[in-house]
């Protein structure tokens, strides 16, 4: 289940604002980063289970963060998070392996049902593992 979560924006106040709509319904550890590069450092540093990203950035674009991620970590979940939702950008992020795109602001509701995606999707991972050991 969802423990760690990771925000890359390069808006203090965007990544304000999606804190401010993660589900209140447990106690989640929060990073942030506030550039695509600053993101995969951190991603490193604390194997979130999820990461919130944006698209435009400075120093390193979500476009070309995303990629890194998912070498870094197959698995990675990733929810895009950008007032930019036009279908090219839409199917561009999906081909990157993002699980899904949010318009920004970001709803509470629109964030627990991503999460809730995001919980399914880490537990069947879990089961995949258990069955090859
Ligand atoms: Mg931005």
């Amino acid at each position: 289940m969802i423990q760690k979560i990771l925000i890359v924006d390069d808006s203090p106040v965007a990544r304000k604002m999606l804190k401010a709509s993660i589900p209140k319904d447990k106690e989640y550890e929060i990073y942030e980063a506030c550039n695509g590069k600053e993101g995969i450092e951190k991603f490193k540093e604390v194997s979130p289970d999820i990461t919130f990203m944006d698209l435009t950035m400075p120093v390193l674009d979500g476009y070309k963060a995303i990629p890194e991620l998912r070498k870094i970590n197959p698995h990675a979940i990733v929810i895009v998070c950008s007032a930019d939702v036009q279908p090219k950008s839409i199917a561009e992020v999906f081909s990157l392996g993002a699980l899904t795109v949010l318009k920004k602001p970001a709803k509470t509701e629109s964030v627990q049902n991503v999460m809730d995606q995001a919980n399914g999707k880490l537990k069947n991972l879990r089961e995949q593992n258990e069955s090859k050991q």
